[in-house]
């Protein structure tokens, strides 16, 4: 019988970029998990206008950049289930699907957001019912600082990361102006973006 610590890492993913990879890869280091899913968002509900990649490119720009980091996985549950995110329903699926080498393996869960999210928990879907099921872990990130609330008293971990100032909205709004994005995330991911011509339309709404 083997414990395994996992993490599950959800987010937009709008397109991924190297904040990700190295504030994931420090989590798994700091915390010794075996994997960390990176689980992209369905339909977004707290960002206007919603994410402007299609799933299944926000999908595939994962699975290609995480094709070369061991211990990175990817999961579409978010993706498959329909309506809104909601952490604790990703949780639940994730865990539901989930099953380690033999049928009496365990597992010890980590919930891994960047420091911007973790003020906002309390006002997440089911936060303590989230809690049942992981422990929360806030990543350093520049120009935010890590405030756990008081509903993660003894419930959180801050990870401090060397992470890149790096955001999606930027590159995105780099992308449409025509301007480089090289060093803000894998070539592999950069040239998807141009082949799929992602990110060159201005957003509704804006
Ligand atoms: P956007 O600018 O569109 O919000 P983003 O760069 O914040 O995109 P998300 O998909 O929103 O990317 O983030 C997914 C998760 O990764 C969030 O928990 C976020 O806090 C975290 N994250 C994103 N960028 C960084 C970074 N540079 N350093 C640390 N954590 C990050
Ligand atoms: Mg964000």
């Amino acid at each position: 019988m083997k414990t395994w610590r996992l993490g599950a890492f959800g987010g937009t993913f709008d397109p991924i970029h190297s904040g990700h990879l190295i504030a994931a890869a420090s989590v798994r280091n700091a915390l010794e998990l075996d994997f960390v899913f990176f689980i992209p968002t369905g339909n977004s509900w707290h960002k206007l206008p919603g994410p402007l990649a299609p799933a299944m490119d926000r999908l595939a720009m994962v699975d290609l950049a995480i094709a070369d980091y061991e211990g990175f996985m990817s999961s579409s549950v978010d993706i498959d289930r329909h309506g809104p995110t909601y952490t604790i329903d990703t949780l639940t699926d994730l865990q539901a699907q989930w099953h380690g080498e033999n049928r009496e393996d365990e597992a010890t869960w980590f919930f891994i957001t960047g420091a911007d999210a973790l003020a906002d928990f309390p006002n997440w879907k089911e936060p303590e019912e989230i809690l049942q099921r992981a422990q929360m872990v806030g990543v350093t990130r520049p120009g935010f600082t890590a405030t756990p609330g008081p509903l993660l008293t003894g419930h959180s971990i801050v990870i401090e990361a060397a992470t890149p100032d790096i955001a999606s909205s930027d590159i995105r709004l780099r992308v449409r102006e025509g301007r480089s994005i090289e060093g803000l995330l894998p070539t592999v991911i950069a040239d998807y973006i141009q082949t799929h011509a992602l990110y060159r339309e201005t957003p509704v709404g804006l």
